[in-house]
């Protein structure tokens, strides 16, 4: 796998035995880290929009604030399409808490007041 931590974008080899991984061709450890995670317990930042009542921008983006687990990605978009807000909303401010019970904050990436953009 390549690691995308870094721009350097290191080509690294995985070996287990067991519950041990070897990981080759990382120039630093957070490539190890990376490869590790990637095989366990992959995460992703997701970025997706919920619906905005009451503003002519309808759909608000929104990030979640941590690494979410990929394999629980589709759940979450289940949630966000569910998710309806009224502004006013500021950037950074949670609107999903805690979302699917992961520690995990939904948070808007844009500021919407009242009906200006
Ligand atoms: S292993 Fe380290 S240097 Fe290589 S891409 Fe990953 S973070 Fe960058």
């Amino acid at each position: 796998m390549i690691c995308v931590v870094c721009p350097v974008g290191c080509h690294l080899r995985v070996s287990a035995d067991g519950d041990v991984y070897m990981v080759e061709g990382n120039q630093c450890g957070r490539g190890k880290v990376y490869a590790i995670n990637e095989l366990t317990n992959p995460l992703r930042t997701v970025t997706s929009t919920v619906k905005i009542n009451g503003s002519p921008m309808t759909r608000l983006p929104v990030k979640t604030k941590q690494a979410f687990p990929k394999g629980r990605m589709l759940e979450l978009m289940s949630v966000l399409g569910k998710v309806e807000l009224k502004p006013p909303v500021k950037r950074g401010q949670a609107v999903l808490k805690n979302v699917l019970d992961t520690g995990i904050d939904v948070v808007a990436t844009k500021t919407c007041l009242d009906n200006r953009v």
